[in-house]
């Protein structure tokens, strides 16, 4: 029965991670939320946002260009990438295809100034297998926390993730519980763990690092959840109330500190970072 529904859920959250408003691509899009027509280079030019109010989901490269400052970031642990514990079928078929995004694993780590504040951040790539959460995710991130507590510097990370990486079994649910770990040492040592939950953030994320934040901002209308709406309600049987699994009842609930808008994304960050920095 519980595997039976992790399925259900898994099967659920690779179909969100596909249909559910994809990556722009080509000279034009049309705007999921007011059905505008829209230059992909105007939506590149308004950081991804349409008129509306609708926030695209962001390359993780643009999204770094985009929050630090000029110059300022410096990449690590880009040797390290996914491979394939299980021998799973297909799953290294995927992995190439989710490298011609030019991207080694689904989340990119590094040190970064924000605002002039200084940084480790990871910012996960929605076009790697909807930034699923495999061993190379997790032990670049695990990695990034260690050098954090290390160099007493805050963490920041924009989290994007269909959840756990299902082609690698539990090698990728234990990474959980080693970046957990990581985020608790460095919590211990004092230091700020920001992060920004960007849509969709779910699964296994969402149980572990996504939640773990001293401070935790979502960026409008975007999914935050753990199992899919359907399977949940396929589940329980029940209705779900309007609105479920949004970044707005997140922040009802107490999930959430803030939902802030992707234009005043970067100095929000800074101030808080500015505002936590140890003296
Ligand atoms: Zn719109």
């Amino acid at each position: 029965m519980a595997l039976s529904f992790q399925l259900k859920a898994q099967n659920e959250l690779e179909r969100m991670g596909r249909s559910n408003i994809p990556l722009p691509s080509g000279p034009e899009t049309s705007c999921p939320n007011c059905h505008r027509t829209l230059k992909i280079r105007t939506l590149e030019e308004n950081a991804h946002t349409c008129t509306c109010g609708h926030h695209f989901r962001m390359p993780a490269r643009r999204r770094i260009a985009f929050l630090t400052d000029s110059d300022s970031f410096f990449e690590l642990f880009a040797e390290v990438e996914a491979n394939d514990p299980l021998a799973f079928p297909t799953y290294p078929d995927k992995l190439r295809k989710a490298r011609s995004t030019g991207e080694r694993e689904s989340v990119i780590t590094g040190y970064a100034k924000i605002h002039g504040q200084e940084c480790c951040l990871f910012v996960m790539e929605p076009g790697f297998m909807m930034g699923s959460l495999g061993s190379g995710t997790g032990e670049k991130i695990t990695r990034l926390f260690e050098l954090a507590t290390e160099k007493r510097l805050p963490v920041v990370g924009v989290t994007v993730s269909g959840g756990a990486r299902m082609q690698e079994g539990l090698v990728s649910l234990m990474q959980m519980a080693k970046i957990s770990g990581a985020v608790a040492r460095h919590g211990k040592a004092g230091l700020l763990y920001l992060v920004l939950l960007s849509d969709p953030t779910t699964g296994g994320v969402t149980a572990s690092f996504a939640m773990e934040g001293d401070i935790i901002l979502a960026e409008p209308g975007a999914t935050v959840g753990f199992a899919g709406a359907r399977v949940i309600e396929q589940t329980t049987k029940e209705p779900l109330p309007v609105g479920f699994q949004t970044a707005e009842s997140m922040l009802e609930h107490g999930f959430v500190d803030a939902i802030v808008e992707r234009k005043r994304m970067k100095k929000t960050i800074g101030a808080l970072l500015k505002l936590h920095k140890r003296i």
